[in-house]
């Protein structure tokens, strides 16, 4: 076995290392360019999503304000010729048609005509369809709307609250107006004519060109019937179509009179966010819508830019990082060559070139170590000193490369012959050897000395100037007690003394 005495197992054991701890730092360098890279897709990840979440709470509180704002106003517009056409009732009803003051109810009308800027005009027509009188200063002739529809429901509905019906082209101004309407009574109840009051549908459409929203963004005024009363963007062929069909007036107003919903609108086909609110005065319902694009665009557009910012960077932090990675490789492989190198500098300098054992400067370390460790262990420790028999001589008759060959030889028996892991044997110099037993007293000293000799003795190496006519070797021991601590050179002076006497008792045997 050869224990410590060959160089294979020191250098396999530090060869792991350098390995190890550069494939370590690698795994580690790249964890790391993969959490800073992770990371900052995360929190641009979070940023665009929080962004997104302000950019759609922006355009519902947009949408909220619009629909309120858009409501009250078209409740205050109505409201007014509610009130003004209630008035008139009151005047005309307690009157009786028959004895109107025609003059005076006329110039009642011009009056509240020119305050109220949205009263397109006011009108009074009897049972039959006639114009009584009007805020207008004549009435054309024969004119009669009987035949309009608000007309033919009041005639046919005792309900006295106001009507607001579908827009119209005025027969007197040929102007878009929303019909205003309530039933005048006879005072047995009976059918006695219609108030009317027309709000110019401009009205409308100027107020909402007034807010700053989107080209397509949408403001919507309809009946509750789902018609079309003002729309923005305006297209007079939208007015008095039916929104019947659309998501808000069938999924959402049946549900809940004001809200917020993301549809498609049916005018258009344009997705919008929309506010919508049911008036709880007039079956009136306004629907105010910001495009999807208006408020997705922008961040759309920022998370685009956002991206490419990202891209490049993670582009150079992903060249940097390999970069590095790649200087980190180069950096642990010359370090893993550095240290081979080393370790084989340090064999070599403790390893004797012709055995292969150690040497010397091995002996020498070991021995001040195993000395330092037999003390705290209070354990034996003995060491052998090994010379070849008439070496010289064996130089002299086979040369000088035998010679060298021989002493290889002999090492190898040596080596060879010791027991435990922990024995080392070293070439101490020229043909002298030293083995170091620890853990070992004289008697196994003995033991392994007669073993050694042996070893070298049956190598059989003709050996014809020796008396024993083969290559032999004589050793000396010395062996360290805790009862008697010898140091390093004290062991090595008694071992040489002990060699010297067994050379002169006739060498081939030990002394110790
Ligand atoms: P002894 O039995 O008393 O030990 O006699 P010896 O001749 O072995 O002793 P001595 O010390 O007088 O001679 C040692 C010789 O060993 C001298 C030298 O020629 C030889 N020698 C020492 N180192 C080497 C070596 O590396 N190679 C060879 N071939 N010979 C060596
Ligand atoms: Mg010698
Ligand atoms: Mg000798």
């Amino acid at each position: 076995m050869p224990g410590r005495n060959g160089p294979s197992a020191l250098l396999a054991a530090t060869n792991a290392v350098p390995h190890t701890s550069g494939t370590r730092i690698v795994r580690l360098s790249l964890i790391f360019m993969l959490l800073v890279l992770a990371t900052f897709i995360g929190v641009e990840g979070w940023r665009a999503w929080r962004d997104y979440q302000q950019a759609y709470a922006g355009a519902r509180d947009s949408v909220i304000n619009l629909a309120r704002a858009t409501a009250q106003h078209a409740e205050d517009a109505i409201r007014q010729v509610d009130v003004l056409t209630d008035a008139l009732r009151e005047r005309v009803e307690g009157d009786g048609l028959d004895h109107l003051d025609v003059a005076r109810i006329h110039t009642l009308m011009k009056q509240q005509a020119q305050i109220i800027p949205h009263l397109h005009g006011l009108f009074l027509y009897d049972a039959n369809g006639r114009w009584v009188v009007t805020d207008k200063d004549g009435v054309p002739d024969g004119a009669n709307n009987a035949d309009r529809d608000y007309f033919e429901y009041h005639r046919t509905h005792s309900d006295r609250r106001v009507r607001i019906g579908a827009v119209v082209s005025s027969r007197s101004t040929q102007e878009m107006i929303i019909p205003v309407s309530r039933r005048l009574n006879n005072p047995d109840g009976s059918f006695a004519g219609v108030l009317l009051g027309t709000i110019r549908v401009s009205y409308f459409v100027d107020y909402y060109g007034d807010f700053r929203i989107d080209d397509r963004g949408a403001l919507v005024l309809a009946l509750r019937d789902g018609t079309i009363l003002v729309r923005r963007p305006f297209n007079q062929d939208v007015i008095g179509t039916s929104l019947t069909q659309s998501e808000i007036f069938k999924r959402y107003l049946p549900q809940s009179s004001e809200g917020v919903a993301e549809v498609k609108a049916v005018v258009d086909g344009t997705t919008r966010l929309y506010g919508y609110r049911a008036l709880g005065s007039y079956p009136l319902v306004v629907e105010a819508g910001l495009s999807r694009d208006s408020y997705v665009g922008p961040w759309w557009r920022d998370l685009v830019k956002t991206g490419l910012v990202l891209a490049v960077m993670v582009a150079c932090l992903s060249g940097f990082g390999l970069i590095v990675l790649g200087q980190i490789r180069q950096r642990v492989a010359i370090d893993q060559q550095l240290r081979l190198a080393h370790q084989r500098v340090r064999e070599m300098a403790l390893t004797d070139s012709l055995t292969g054992l150690g040497n010397r400067r091995r002996l020498d370390a070991e021995l001040a170590a195993e000395i330092a460790r037999a003390g705290r262990q209070q354990a034996p420790l003995a060491l052998v000193m090994l010379d070849v028999d008439y070496f010289k001589r064996f130089n002299d008759q086979y040369g000088h490369a035998a010679g060298d060959e021989c002493l290889r030889r002999v090492a190898e028996a040596i080596a060879g012959a010791l027991q435990r892991p922990t024995d080392l044997a070293v070439r101490y110099g020229g043909e002298e050897f030293t083995v170091l037993l620890p853990n070992t007293d004289a008697r196994g000293a003995a033991q392994v000395a007669q073993a050694v000799l042996a070893a070298v003795r049956n190598l059989d190496i003709p050996h014809q100037s020796s008396p024993h006519a083969r290559v032999t070797a004589s050793a000396g021991i010395a062996a360290r007690l805790p009862s008697a601590p010898l140091g390093a050179e004290a062991l090595l002076r008694i071992a040489d003394e002990q060699l010297y006497i067994a050379k002169a008792q006739g060498r081939d045997g030990w002394r110790g």
